[in-house]
């Protein structure tokens, strides 16, 4: 399995727009933060979690050439916002994007993108196969995907594994329950957002407390936000085997 990190930043991306911050200001590439997503070749299969305001700019920077399938994690539009760009491998492959979705993340995409779901569509619209995620394990191709049940303040998000790989963006609480999920992960993403306390996301702190007790190999830390700090100050501080992941960084497990 090989994972690329699309992009690691918080919603607002980091630079942020107008932001005069040291982190925003910052010349070094690992500062440089597209909105949240990853991208996982496995089993043959090319799919992305979430499609991001940046899709487009990630699936050029990284030449992806072909795309399975998407997996939302929830609606908010830092995760969805890019869908409409999935047009490219409509026309490419001749097939209709399948698009994995809870129904809240499919009635909140029928409602921004109300035109590919339309009953007379226009020509050129990008093309869907909806399949619905009910919380159950799922298969793409040989691939069985485990969704896991995690909080984003009061909105319920998917975090998923796969294999031996967990991705959990947008969560500040997971159940033991859920956690039982996660154990035994070689590699771990959480997302930590700043150092100080947010109602909806892990803190720095937090991340690295929950990293500690599900004991992957390596954790790396996403959903980044300008606050934390930069890439090379943060990573400098971070217990054994936990990582600020960055733009662009591949893992190959
Ligand atoms: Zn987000
Ligand atoms: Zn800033
Ligand atoms: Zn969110």
């Amino acid at each position: 399995m090989k994972l690329t990190f699309l992009g690691t930043g918080t919603s607002q991306g980091v630079p942020v727009i107008a932001c005069d911050c040291e982190v925003c200001q910052s010349v070094d590439f690992h500062d440089k933060r597209l909105r949240s997503s990853v991208h996982i070749e496995v089993d043959g299969l090319s799919l992305v979690i979430d499609t991001g305001p940046d899709f487009r700019q990630q699936m050029l920077r990284e030449r992806i050439k072909r795309l399975d399938a998407v997996i939302f994690t929830h609606e908010h539009k830092d995760h969805t916002a890019g869908l409409d760009d999935i047009r490219s491998f409509n026309f490419l492959q001749q097939m209709d994007m399948p698009v994995y979705a809870s129904t809240a993340v499919i009635t909140q995409l029928k409602r921004e993108f109300s035109y590919i779901f339309a009953d007379h569509k226009y020509p050129g619209v990008p093309l869907v196969d909806v399949k619905l995620l009910d919380g159950k394990p799922f298969t793409i191709g040989q691939t069985t995907i485990t969704p896991i049940n995690v909080m984003h303040f009061k909105l319920p998000v998917f975090g998923f594994r796969i294999g031996d790989f967990t991705y959990i963006t947008d969560a500040n609480y997971i159940s033991d329950e859920e956690k039982k999920k996660i154990k035994g992960s070689k590699v771990l993403v959480l997302n930590a957002l700043q150092k100080t306390p947010h109602i909806s996301h892990f803190t720095l702190d937090e991340a690295i407390s929950l990293a500690q007790e599900l004991k992957a190999d390596q954790t790396y830390f996403t959903h980044i936000s300008h606050k934390l700090g930069s890439h090379r100050d943060v990573s400098a501080q971070l217990p054994e085997n936990i990582y600020l992941a960055y733009d662009g960084q591949q893992l190959t497990l």
